[in-house]
């Protein structure tokens, strides 16, 4: 991608409605655009990371045996009403009516609607088990919509629900999701620590909060420190094979770790003093199993071995791809910008011409651009007129993880400049040396 004919509108001001770091490079990287209260609009370099993070939950969650749908964002009162949750939810709930006069609903999470496809389908064990997601658009009127998209009205959210004859069985596709999502987080360059949440009236200890550490968390949560150096899973972990599962979420459940509503003071009393970790924690997906919540009031049945029908057990997992883009900035930045991890970067590689309109830079520079994008590698080619300063801020600011710097000094030696974003290392190589770098 040319940079003269990409739209990226940097913010050279730092906008002062951003209270974190995080909604403050956003703006300023000119990744969001703030529509009304809590809904944004996604610009090019945004859009590219949510849906590059996107990509990485996909093939997690198809590697671990979900299957993708997708769900509409407007669903029917009536659905609602059957689970009894059309009157509890309450404010959070955007409700609306159609020409008919109709009641409707903007869908804050879709329990319902998939119980009910559930039940139109599903109707013997030997369908089971069952783990649907989708990838979609959710709104939820919060009281205090804040923080840009870390805390916003309207949010992109995957939610995979699993369908299974029993408990056993639910257990086993809970631990299916815990492991993925182990994956999921540490391919997104994060340290997620499963905490003990909440189950309400459902009872048992199936409920996880996956959790990142951050100053500007909005929840208080404590933990032993082995959390932040454990092995994730590999790839080859086998989603067939239960004992294995199980084994990965016992040593992962192994050390304290819970949010503030389920602390236990004489639990965690009893981690050595230095291993004590407390502090402010960014939910990044939650896992919950749920049991017949839904299945029993709304009729979703199944014939088990015995020729009873039984109300399907189902668990709901969710993971928010769009809070995710601001986690991760939380995490990876610095004082120039953002620093993203490579697995996400919205372009790998920034190639600066310091030196547009000079015949052996911009013949260099197309050479470049012309190898990097014959290689399937995503480059960002500032071949505006801007001066060599304000190219590199923009870089920084915007944060790919290579940055080719050309000019014509270094031309006339035969060397460009190879900067890595992460550690600010420059060296002074070939050409040919520093694609070799890139493209290993
Ligand atoms: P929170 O406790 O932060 O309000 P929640 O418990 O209501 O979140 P869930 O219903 O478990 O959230 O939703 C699953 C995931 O969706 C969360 O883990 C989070 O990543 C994301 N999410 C929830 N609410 C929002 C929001 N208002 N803005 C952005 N992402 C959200
Ligand atoms: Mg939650």
């Amino acid at each position: 991608m040319r940079l003269s004919r990409y739209f990226l509108p940097i913010l050279r001001e730092v906008p002062k409605e951003a209270e974190i770091v995080s909604h403050r490079l956003m703006l300023r990287a000119g990744m969001v655009r703030q529509e009304g209260a809590g809904i944004y609009a996604w610009l090019p370099l945004g859009k590219r990371v949510l849906d590059k993070i996107c990509n990485v939950i996909r093939e997690e969650q198809n590697r671990s045996g979900a299957i993708e749908i997708m769900m509409p964002t407007i669903q029917s009162a009536d659905l609602w009403r059957e689970s009894g949750r059309y009157d509890d939810y309450g404010k959070e709930m955007l409700r609306i009516k159609d020409r008919h006069e109709r009641d409707m609903l903007f869908g804050p999470t879709n329990e319902e609607m998939l119980t009910e496809i559930v039940r139109a389908y599903v109707k013997s064990y030997k369908d089971l088990p069952l783990n649907l997601y989708h990838i979609q658009w959710k709104f939820r009127d919060e009281v205090r919509p804040r923080f840009g998209v870390m805390r916003s009205r309207e949010f992109l959210m995957k939610d995979a629900y699993s369908i299974d004859l029993d408990f056993e069985n639910a257990v086993v596709a809970y631990n299916r999701m815990f492991v993925a999502y182990l994956r999921t987080f540490a391919r997104l360059g994060l340290k997620a620590i499963p905490m003990v949440a909440d189950t309400g009236p459902i009872g048992g200890n199936h409920s996880h909060e996956f959790i990142i550490l951050a100053s500007t968390g909005e929840s208080q949560v404590f933990c032993h420190s082995d959390y932040l150096g454990m092995d994730t899973p590999e790839e080859g972990v086998d989603f067939q094979d239960p004992a294995a599962l199980q084994d990965i979420v016992n040593r992962w459940t192994s050390l304290y770790a819970a949010t503030e509503e389920k602390h236990d003071e004489a639990a965690f009393a009893a981690i050595p003093d230095e291993q004590q970790v407390s502090a402010r924690g960014i939910e990044v997906g939650h896992i919950f199993y749920f049991g017949t919540k839904y299945s029993e009031p709304m009729g979703a049945k199944v014939t088990g071995p015995d020729g009873v029908e039984t109300p399907v057990h189902m668990g709901s997992y969710g993971i928010g791809p769009s809070r995710l883009v601001a986690a991760i900035i939380e995490a990876s930045h610095d004082e120039n910008g953002i620093i993203w991890p490579e697995a996400i970067a919205p372009f790998r590689v920034g190639l600066l011409n310091l030196k547009v309109g000079d015949a052996a830079t911009d013949e260099a520079c197309e050479a470049i651009y012309a190898e990097l994008t014959a290689r399937n590698v995503d480059v960002l080619y500032d071949d505006t007129a801007e001066r060599p300063g304000s190219k590199f801020a923009t870089a920084d600011l915007i944060g790919l993880p290579w940055q080719i710097i050309v000019g014509p000094k270094g031309l006339a030696a035969g060397t460009v400049e190879l900067k890595r974003r992460a550690d600010g290392t420059r060296e002074t190589l070939t050409i040919a040396a520093a694609l070799e770098r890139i493209i290993g």
